[in-house]
């Protein structure tokens, strides 16, 4: 049987994709901070080591991890934001490659947003603590700022960006350990995320509004459908990828760039 380890497995893309790999017949363990397998806080040190922990207790070997837990621009304090989709996501990632590597086929794909490259963020402060992997810095910087609805926009767009590059330069151990590792990067997706920005006046007018070639917002099974195939044997040669899937969004805003 096909064991999952999934993240953020209670809510959303994370659902959707756990009810499809069930509806196959795999086993999928939930992390998630609330209504899971294991529930654990991916924004503190000790919830990561505790969800960790949990799933070698599970068990010996897995076949895929797939990462969905993610906070958008609502979460407050701003730093929860870098700590869960970026420091969170990583420290799984690393934390359960020794069980991936004992896995039949293993794959593992995390989370993005088809917004992480829509603005100049590389010389920020925030990022460049992301990228030398400095939590206590990059949380200092989110909380200190003093506009917590800017940070917010920062720390989502480069929690992304951080982690999209976490992938790729993954890809030669990750390959070398036989573990394929890529990433989906979705545009606006029916969830409950999205629609407590929908429902917030302040984020709502902060949601860039982007013509969508294909007309319309994507489904969390669409995306789900996405992460089951980057999961599955006939993705076999696909390995630190970075996958839009946004009915064309990020196609119509940086056509040059892919
Ligand atoms: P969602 O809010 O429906 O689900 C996110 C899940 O993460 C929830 O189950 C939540 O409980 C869990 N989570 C949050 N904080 C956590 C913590 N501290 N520890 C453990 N689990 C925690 O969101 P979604 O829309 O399904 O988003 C899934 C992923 O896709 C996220 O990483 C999000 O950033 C990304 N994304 C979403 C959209 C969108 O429009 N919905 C677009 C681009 C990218």
């Amino acid at each position: 049987m096909t064991v999952t380890v999934m993240t953020g497995s209670a809510s959303g893309m994370g659902a959707a994709t756990r009810k499809r790999f069930e509806r196959s017949g795999d086993k999928v363990i939930g992390i998630d901070i609330r209504d899971a397998e294991i529930i654990a806080d991916l924004s503190t040190h000790e919830g990561r080591a505790h969800a960790i922990s949990s799933v070698k207790q599970r068990c010996k070997a897995l076949d895929r991890l797939v990462s969905c837990a993610g906070l958008a621009t609502y979460a407050r304090p701003v730093s929860l934001i870098a700590s869960v989709n970026y420091f969170g996501t990583v420290k799984l990632l690393d934390g359960l490659l020794e069980l991936l590597e004992k896995g039949e086929n293993p794959a593992a794909v995390v989370t993005l947003s088809n917004s992480a490259q829509w603005v100049p963020i590389d010389e920020e402060p925030y990022f460049q603590a992301l990228l030398r992997h400095d939590e206590a810095e990059a949380v200092k910087i989110l909380d200190e700022a003093p506009d917590a609805f800017m940070a917010a926009g920062m720390a989502y767009v480069g929690s992304k960006l951080a982690l999209g590059r976490a992938v790729r330069q993954r890809a030669m151990t990750w390959g070398k350990a036989g573990v394929r590792l890529n990433g989906v990067a979705p545009g606006n997706t029916k969830t409950p995320m999205f629609q407590k920005i929908l429902d917030d006046p302040n984020l709502r007018d902060g949601v860039p509004n982007m013509e969508i070639p294909l007309g319309q917002l994507n489904e969390p099974d669409e995306v789900a459908s996405l992460i089951a195939f980057l999961c599955s044997p006939e993705a076999s040669a696909i390995h630190g990828s970075i996958f839009y899937i946004d009915g064309g969004t990020d196609a119509l805003i940086r056509p040059d760039r892919f």
